[in-house]
């Protein structure tokens, strides 16, 4: 081995394999097994399964921490909110995942937990709101609005409050943030997106640095059950080795596309934070985005993000999205087609 440490590119290949003795495959393999012969650490199969650890050791390494897999990203929110003390108030990004608010909202109806929406950008009001919070969720960038976030900031006021710090890093992924490293204590991730990165796996993840924590959501799993199938695990595993890859490519077609599209006279904004592949264009009204989004062939209309094929949705299109993202706003997810024939398929369907 070098004696460097090696770069998060590599990490991302070689996390998780297993050991390099003869004749062992050089990947975890899937294992169905609901259960294993009695008297060793696994015992059943809601509580441990190696083609879970795998995907786990690789997320972990590139994270910084310790992981768990989830049968979905809300599945790995829930658990993160479990951890929290009855009625305690959790300050959040009025522009989060729509998932994410919809927990939080029907937390604080059942009087599990209260919730405090921010804008994520004014770090006055985000400071303001950590007193006496037992949480501060962060999501950023946020989804679909691309705010970016103070991560430190936030973060520091948040560990000097005793508030537990969450940040949901779907979108920036490992490779653009890092928010363990920046005084975050749990990262969530829908694995379902750019990890697994080929629209066809559901799987979520939290990883946390202190050990104790990691035990406490390992019980919330084993209890629960949300757990991952083994398949899935693999297939997120298999996307996550190439993860570096897709984001490098996405992330520069995405940056082509955006000057393009910032020149462009229909358009009224273009929201971008300058790394990934998500951007967000708001077009005069619904209407208008509908059209748009009708004349493409190349882009595919459909929800979620982070594939290899370029997907696109106007998000108000759901009821549950945030009255404050615009009725004509497009999310678009950039995939890895070549970035002219995006182009002509955007500028075609332009009004
Ligand atoms: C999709 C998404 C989730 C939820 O993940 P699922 O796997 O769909 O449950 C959570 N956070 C963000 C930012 C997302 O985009």
């Amino acid at each position: 081995m070098p004696d460097h440490p090696l770069d998060i590119t590599t990490r991302a290949v070689t996390a998780g394999r297993p050991a390099a003795v003869p004749d062992a495959p050089l990947n975890v393999p899937v294992t169905l097994a609901s259960t294993y012969i009695a008297g060793g650490e696994a015992e059943y199969g809601r509580y441990a399964n190696p083609s879970w650890t795998a995907f786990e050791d690789a997320l972990g390494d590139l994270e910084g921490g310790r992981c768990l897999a989830f049968a979905s990203g809300m599945a790995a929110i829930a658990a993160v909110l479990d951890l929290l003390p009855a009625g305690g108030r959790v300050v959040a990004p009025r522009h989060s995942y729509t998932g994410t608010i919809g927990q939080l909202h029907d937390s604080a109806e059942r009087g599990r937990l209260s919730v405090d929406l921010v804008d994520i950008t004014d770090i006055a009001a985000v400071t303001a709101a950590t007193e006496g919070a037992a949480c501060i969720w962060i999501e950023s960038p946020t989804n679909p609005a691309l705010e970016v976030a103070d991560l430190p900031a936030i973060a520091e006021a948040g560990r000097a409050a005793g508030a537990l710090v969450v940040v949901d890093n779907t979108f920036a992924t490992p490779l653009a943030q890092r928010p363990l490293e920046l005084g975050a204590d749990v990262v969530v991730h829908a694995a379902t997106k750019a990890i697994a990165g080929h629209s066809d796996v559901l799987m979520g993840a939290a990883v946390v640095a202190d050990d104790g924590r990691y035990e406490a959501l390992l019980g919330i799993r084993s209890l629960r059950g949300a757990i991952p199938a083994p398949l899935e695990a693999f297939l997120a595993l298999r996307g996550l080795r190439t993860l570096p890859v897709r984001f490098e490519r996405a992330q520069a077609t995405a940056q082509a596309l955006v000057e393009r599209l910032r020149a462009h006279p229909a358009i009224g904004e273009v929201r971008y934070p300058g790394f990934g592949g998500i951007v967000s264009i708001v077009l005069a009204d619904a209407a208008a985005a509908d059209r748009f989004i009708g004349a493409l062939t190349l882009w595919r209309h459909a929800t979620s993000l982070g594939g290899v094929e370029s997907t696109l949705e106007r998000r108000r299109r759901w009821p549950a999205e945030a009255p404050t993202i615009p009725e004509g706003l497009v999310r678009l997810s950039v995939g890895l087609e070549h970035p002219d024939d995006l182009w002509a398929d955007l500028a075609a369907a332009l009004p």
